[in-house]
C-alpha cells in the first residue's frame, strides 16, 4: 500500500475530536461519526427552556505536561480560563472546608466550547449512530448505523466511545472488546435547577458529604450573565445513591435531589423557575485499563477514551493523543 488511508472515528467526544484533530493532514480522508445531536459527549451542555447548564464535567485539572502545553494553547484561543470560584466542602449544612489550592479551569462560556472548536476542523456527521462494523477481506472497514445504512468504507477505523459501546461494536476483535468489556463504569445522576432569584450562598460550588449528593455548582455562564437575575445549580448525585436509583422515575429521583440540596446548603426551600434531570449511565470508569490507547494492527482498528487512561478529562485528551501516534505510527510503517 502506498496511499495516504482514509480513518473513520467514532465519537466525537475529547478523545475522538483529539485524535481527530492530530491526524488531520496525515491521512487521506477522515471522517467523525457521532450519535448524538451535536459533539461534547460528557461534556456537552444542557438546555432547559432558557436556561443552560454543564451537566456532565463541571471543570478540569491538569497534571501531564502535555496536557499543559495543550491547555497554554486552548488559553490563548480564548476558550478556557483558570476557574477562581470558590469551592468548598459541605457536611449538613455546615462549611467544613475550602479548597483554596487546586487549580482548576472550564470552558468559555461554557465547557462544550472547547469540543466546538475543536469540531470545526474535522469534517463531523451528528446524529449517526454506528452500530455495525464490517471488515473486510481485501482490508478495512465498512460502517452502518441502527437502521442498517451503508455510511462508507474507510482503512482504519478508531472506536472513540465510552467502554461499553467500545466492546459492543468490536466483538469481531477481542484484544479490543475483552479489554473495554472489563471496565465498569458509575452511573450518576444530574440535576438542574435555576431560581429566579439568586440563592443566598457565598460559595460557587461544593463537595457534599454524608448526603445523597456529592458535588452542587452555580452555574458559571448564569452567574456570569448580568441583569439575568437567575441562579442556575447542577446538582450531581454520588455514584451510591445513583446506582440505587438508576431505575427510578425520574420525578422521583428529582424530588429526592432537591430535598437533598436543600438540606445540604441549610436554606429555605424555593420552589425553582425550571427543574431538569438527566441520568448518565455511563458516567466515569471505575477501572480503567491503564494503556493509554489499544491497536489491533493486523485489523486496523483502535480504540480510545478516559476508561483506557484515567476519569478525567486530561484522560480523555491524552488518550486520544496516544491514538493519533499509533494510528501514524501504523500509518508510516503499512502505507509509506
Ligand atoms: C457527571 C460527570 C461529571 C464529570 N466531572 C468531571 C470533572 O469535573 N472533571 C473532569 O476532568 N472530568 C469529569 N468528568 C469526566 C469527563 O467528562 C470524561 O472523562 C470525558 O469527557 C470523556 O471523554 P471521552 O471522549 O473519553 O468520552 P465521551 O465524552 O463519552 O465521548 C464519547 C462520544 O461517543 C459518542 N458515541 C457513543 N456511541 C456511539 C456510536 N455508536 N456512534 C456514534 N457516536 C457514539 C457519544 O455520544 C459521545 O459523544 C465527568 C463526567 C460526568 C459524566
Amino acid at each position: 500500500m502506498d496511499s495516504k488511508p482514509s480513518v473513520a472515528i467514532i465519537g466525537a467526544g475529547l478523545a475522538g475530536l483529539t485524535c481527530g484533530t492530530a491526524l488531520k493532514g496525515m491521512v487521506e480522508r477522515l471522517k467523525i461519526f457521532e450519535k448524538s445531536i451535536f459533539p461534547g459527549g460528557r461534556i456537552s451542555r444542557f438546555r432547559a427552556g432558557e436556561y443552560e447548564f454543564n451537566h456532565g464535567a463541571q471543570y478540569f485539572t491538569v497534571n501531564h505536561p502535555l496536557f499543559w502545553n495543550i491547555v497554554s494553547a486552548w488559553q490563548s484561543e480564548g476558550i478556557v480560563r483558570p476557574w477562581d470560584g470558590w469551592i468548598v466542602e459541605l457536611q449538613k449544612g455546615q462549611i467544613i472546608n475550602s479548597d483554596m489550592v487546586t487549580q482548576r479551569f472550564i470552558g468559555v462560556p461554557r465547557m462544550q466550547t472547547i469540543v466546538e472548536s475543536l469540531a470545526r476542523h474535522c469534517d463531523l456527521s451528528t446524529s449517526t449512530n454506528i452500530s455495525e462494523l464490517e471488515h473486510q477481506e481485501s482490508g478495512g472497514w465498512r460502517l452502518f448505523n441502527e437502521r442498517g445504512d451503508y455510511q462508507g468504507a474507510f482503512d482504519i477505523v478508531i472506536i472513540a466511545t465510552a467502554a461499553q459501546q467500545v466492546a459492543e461494536l468490536c466483538g469481531s476483535v477481542p484484544a479490543i472488546g475483552k479489554a473495554a468489556d472489563n471496565v465498569d463504569m458509575t452511573v450518576c445522576w444530574s440535576a438542574m435547577f435555576a431560581f429566579d432569584r439568586p440563592l443566598n450562598l457565598p460559595y460557587d460550588a461544593a463537595f457534599v458529604l454524608d448526603s445523597p449528593l456529592s458535588w452542587i455548582s452555580r452555574y458559571q455562564l448564569a452567574a456570569g450573565d448580568a441583569g439575568a437575575g437567575t441562579d442556575c445549580w447542577v446538582l450531581h448525585a454520588s455514584p451510591e445513591w445513583s446506582q440505587q436509583y438508576a431505575a427510578s422515575f425520574r420525578g422521583r429521583v428529582m424530588n429526592a435531589m432537591l430535598h437533598a440540596f436543600w438540606e445540604a446548603v441549610d436554606l429555605d426551600e424555593q420552589k425553582p423557575a425550571s427543574t431538569s434531570v438527566h441520568c448518565w449511565k455511563h458516567a466515569l470508569p471505575i477501572n480503567p485499563i491503564s494503556e493509554d490507547s489499544l491497536f489491533d494492527d493486523a485489523k486496523a482498528i483502535g480504540a480510545c477514551g478516559d476508561w483506557c487512561t484515567s476519569p478525567r478529562i486530561e484522560g480523555a485528551v491524552l488518550s486520544g493523543f496516544s491514538m493519533a501516534d499509533r494510528v501514524m505510527k501504523y500509518i508510516r510503517k503499512n502505507h509509506a
